[in-house]
């Protein structure tokens, strides 16, 4: 936990802490495909050399969280203070746009988290976070009376102005970025705040979202600040959410995520969590009869995180990079100037591919017993002549070189 803590100072650049209040790709596996088609992933690498020296997979690298808020255009309220919360349509989708011309893919928290990302070989997954379920993330088109218009499958239809809209537009435009969100939703707000115009459609719009591949996270009921919250309402409040939404959506569909929490203002109390909210946090507790497991808990600065199998992961402190142009450029420098080197697919969800020896930065850090417990195979390569090295001992493996 310290390195981690050293790992936020160094990237707190990115951003001061900010107090704003303000899916899911699951890999589409056909199942029809024969058996005798589908590869053997225990037989060995997939990537040939020749492939390992043209994507540089590295599995251990850091994955972008970007978080955003509002997506307005010329809010009456915008300060200076709180401009980092806003996003235009047109700035949303020219940060899309700079994530696929940097070879981005999206995926979903959800995938992270598990460790199931499951992306095109040469890509790095990036994950897109919406707090606090507004309007602007999700609302229907209606008619001149107000009434909710649907397509021609009988689906209701994202304006084209809110998020959902802008990434629908724009994976229509790129089908090879991947089209999934993570919505940390306050059911006090229900994709309604702040006008409550469509407060009836909370159902439909959870749904909505389920069925077109993205997720809905747990920001708690009223967005209090759980650092402060004594530990009955601190379970309340986290628990009521994943009670409300699996109300009105099977909490078994792939996107119904709220056993990820999105910490409201990022806070938690100095020096960590006491123990009783970390035991809540950890080992999940019971509520009105219902379950609660929480498995992974957003921050709201710090920069890029850490991937799920490099040593400095730490579920229940996940950072993230606010979606503003300051915070976004910094990132960019941090990856042109070989600050931090990013997660890249080797395309098979199945092997953990690193590059041998590795970056100076990643020396110690491959979780290999977590490799191994989550049934996963590592592949080491040279990264100069595509070699895959054969499997070693634990003991002899020191992230310096083997050759
Ligand atoms: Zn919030």
């Amino acid at each position: 936990m310290r390195k981690f803590v050293q790992i936020i100072m160094v990237l707190l650049v990115m951003m001061p802490p900010t107090g704003g209040w303000l899916a899911q790709t699951t890999s589409a596996m056909p199942t029809a495909v024969a058996a005798s088609l589908v590869p053997d992933h225990d037989s060995g690498p997939t990537l040939t050399p020749e492939e390992l020296l043209e994507y540089k997979p590295n599995e251990i690298g850091v994955v972008p969280v970007f978080m955003y808020h509002n997506i307005a255009e010329d809010p009456p309220d915008l300060t200076q203070e709180n401009e980092h919360l806003y996003r235009t349509a047109d700035e949303l989708y020219a940060d899309l746009q700079w994530l696929y011309d940097r070879n981005f893919y999206l995926i979903g928290m959800e995938d992270f988290v598990n460790g199931t990302i499951d992306i095109p070989a040469g890509k790095h997954p990036a994950i897109l976070t919406f707090d606090d379920s507004s309007s602007m993330h999700l609302s229907f088109q209606v008619d001149d009376n107000g009434v909710p218009l649907k397509d021609e499958n009988g689906e209701y239809m994202p304006t084209p102005d809110c998020a959902v809209g802008i990434i629908e537009a724009f994976a229509k435009d790129h089908p090879d970025f991947g089209k999934t969100a993570h919505f940390a939703v306050i059911p006090l707000f229900k994709f309604s705040w702040p006008e409550y115009a469509q407060d009836d459609l909370i159902g439909a719009k959870l749904q909505w979202l389920l069925d077109h591949g993205y997720e809905i996270g747990n920001h708690t009921s009223d967005h209090a600040d759980l650092a402060e919250a004594t530990v009955d309402d601190f379970a309340r409040s986290i628990a009521e959410p994943v009670i409300w939404a699996a109300t009105m959506v099977d909490p078994n569909s792939d996107g119904f995520a709220m056993n990820i929490l999105t910490l409201p203002f990022g806070a938690y109390p100095e020096g960590g969590w006491d123990d009783e909210k970390l035991d809540y946090l950890k080992n999940g507790y019971t509520w009105e009869g219902t379950e609660i497991k929480i498995d992974a808990a957003l921050l709201v600065c710090c920069g890029a995180s850490p991937s799920r199998w490099n040593g400095e992961w730490a579920p229940l402190w996940i950072p993230r990079i606010r979606g503003d142009d300051p915070d976004i450029a910094s990132f960019g420098d941090y990856i042109d100037n070989g600050w931090i080197t990013l997660y890249t697919s080797d395309g098979d969800p199945d092997t953990i591919a690193i590059p041998w020896p590795l970056p100076s930065e990643q020396v110690g850090e491959v979780d290999f017993d977590g490799i191994k417990e989550a049934g996963l195979k590592i592949v080491r390569y040279d990264p100069d002549s595509g070699r895959i090295y054969p499997p070693r001992e634990k003991h002899r493996l020191r992230g310096y070189t083997t050759k």
